[in-house]
């Protein structure tokens, strides 16, 4: 049975998803209302803008389900989708949905640096890799709870992070077209996240 991932389509660039999770034998799903919810197995909180996905989240009454469908189901965040999986964001005008208990900043890397493309080792769990990562406009994990893991580190400051079945990224996979995190959360070993992780701590 081919695995139906959602890509949540309020805004952003929810289309580059698709390209991979279909490389990856899945088929994508724009989600733009909760009953779509019902059709999916993971969603996908794509890169964007994250007051903006905040007022659409708020328009469509999508914020108690998306909070509902993670309590069983992966959800991937890049970027934008980072901020919105966290639990603190110091701006009133994101409400962030907490699947991932982290504090994150916005634009924290400076006007400067709006965006750039280094190379990034990865590991989650047994699976380890070295992938071009590229950062626009990125917010910055300034904490992080006891349950949450440190899949990548960029100059010192964690980039990526898991917690349970959840995976939150800074950076935008699908623009460099890296499968990596797609397969890990939504492939055939469906969430290798929960499967290789006897040592977990967390159990949300
Ligand atoms: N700066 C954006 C925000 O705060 C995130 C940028 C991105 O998703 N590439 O929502």
């Amino acid at each position: 049975m081919v695995v139906k991932v959602g890509v949540l389509s309020l805004q952003g660039d929810f289309a580059k998803h698709h390209r991979i999770l279909e490389v990856l034998g899945m088929e994508p799903v724009n989600v733009r209302y909760p009953r779509q919810l019902d059709g999916v197995e993971g969603l996908i909180i794509p890169g964007g803008e994250s007051t903006t996905m905040t007022k659409l989240i708020r328009r469509n009454h999508f914020f108690e389900p998306l909070i509902e469908f993670g309590k069983s189901n992966p959800v991937m965040g890049t970027c934008a989708g980072l901020i919105l999986m966290a639990t603190e964001v110091p701006d009133a005008r994101v409400n962030p949905l907490g699947l991932l208990d982290i504090t994150v900043e916005r634009n924290a890397y400076g006007r400067q640096v709006h965006s750039f493309t280094d190379a990034l080792k990865v590991s989650v769990n047994q699976h380890h890799t070295r992938i071009p990562a590229t950062f626009i406009r990125a917010p910055k994990i300034t904490a992080l709870g006891d349950g949450v893991r440190v899949v990548a580190v960029y100059r010192d400051e964690p980039v990526a992070v898991q917690q349970d079945k959840h995976i939150g990224l800074a950076f935008h996979p699908e623009l460099d077209d890296v499968p990596f995190f797609h397969n890990i959360l939504f492939g055939s070993q469906t969430n290798t996240l929960i499967q290789d992780q006897p040592d977990r701590i967390h159990a949300a």
